[in-house]
């Protein structure tokens, strides 16, 4: 094969530096102890726990059936592995965003 797959490892090196960079970048255009909080209350805000799928739940009548996931953003997870990839692919991508554009606000 001339173009081997990337493995899943390199992926995941790719990803993180490119956080770092980001991260970096941030960090130039706001306090080290501000980006902080902000990463530590993303985090603290997405749980691995159990939530109604398609509310109300069927113990209220619906059809909702509890299911395991992220209970913020109602998100269906089925392993840590998983937990962790929607902490680094859906909630930090989004909170960078954020801060990105407030950033350039200020
Ligand atoms: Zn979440």
């Amino acid at each position: 094969m001339p173009f081997p797959l990337r493995s899943v490892s390199e992926h995941r090196n790719d990803r993180a530096i490119l956080t770092a960079r980001f991260l970096f970048t941030l960090e130039r255009t706001m306090q080290k102890s501000v980006l902080l909080r902000a990463l530590q209350q993303e985090i603290r805000r997405h749980d691995f726990n159990y939530f109604v799928d398609q509310p109300p739940s069927v113990a209220q009548g619906g059809k909702g059936v509890v299911v395991p996931g992220c209970p913020a953003c109602m998100k269906r997870i089925n392993t840590m592995n998983q937990f962790l990839d929607h902490l680094a692919d859906d909630a930090m991508p989004a909170l960078i965003e954020r801060l990105s554009v407030d950033a350039k606000a200020e």
